[in-house]
């Protein structure tokens, strides 16, 4: 099965991939943390993304369409993938196609701004594994320490507030147009993202087996 997720930032779409990842042992790919890790090693990719990623605004499209392309190409991505923040742009989703990447289902997991800039605030990132939290709504273990790996949790640079304002923006300029986009060869389906995560999981799987 090969899946995209859309959604705005924040919507949840890290959580319901991890979800889907586990049901259907596909990987799942975030450009998001792909770009991260390439900031964190300090590679020409990490370098090039730094300005747009603080700013709050999108790589451009060349640099993650190659990004893709080279993971897409790993041997773990043959019997299907889900993949979480991309495509993020109409070229995109055509160089997608161009790439005879065959997409079965796109799940659109919809959420209000105002939700979304709440969710964000209180959104915490482990730096080491890119395990994600919230301080209410995906409280670690311990607080502050990741579940899966031990590390000091930190907010990401572009989840404070201004930034998140300018990334909703980018969102519904750029990305929402995919959602007509995927409409057209029917193969979009909507969640509706739930106050409870386990509840937009069960959505979720649903629009996936459905
Ligand atoms: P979120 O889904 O919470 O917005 P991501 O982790 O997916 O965050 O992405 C963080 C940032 O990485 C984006 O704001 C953008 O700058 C960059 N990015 C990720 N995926 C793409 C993409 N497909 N195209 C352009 N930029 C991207
Ligand atoms: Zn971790």
């Amino acid at each position: 099965m090969k899946l995209i997720l859309l959604g705005a930032p924040g919507a949840g779409k890290g959580t319901q991939a991890e979800v889907i990842s586990e049901h259907l042992n596909i990987p799942t790919i975030s450009t998001g943390n792909i770009i991260r890790e390439a900031l964190k090693s300090g590679t020409e990719v990490g370098l090039k993304a730094k300005k747009y990623i603080d700013a709050g605004h999108l790589v451009p499209d060349e640099v993650v369409i190659e990004i893709i392309r080279n993971r897409l190409a790993e041997s773990d991505c043959q019997n299907g993938f889900i993949l979480d923040g991309f495509p993020r742009t109409i070229p995109q989703a055509e160089a997608l196609d161009r790439m005879g990447v065959a997409i079965d289902r796109v799940i659109d997991i919809e959420v209000a701004d105002e939700t979304i800039t709440q969710r964000v605030s209180g959104r915490r990132v482990c730096p080491a594994c890119g395990a994600s939290y919230h301080t209410e709504y995906k409280k670690p273990g311990v607080e502050g320490v990741c579940d899966k790996c031990g590390s000091t949790l930190v907010q990401r640079k572009d989840d404070h507030p201004d930034t998140v304002r300018e990334r909703l923006q980018v969102y519904h300029d750029q990305t929402e147009p995919l959602k007509a986009y995927y409409a057209d060869c029917g193969k979009l389906v909507i969640v509706e993202g739930q106050e409870e995560v386990a509840e937009t999981s069960r959505l979720t799987l649903a629009a996936v087996e459905g």
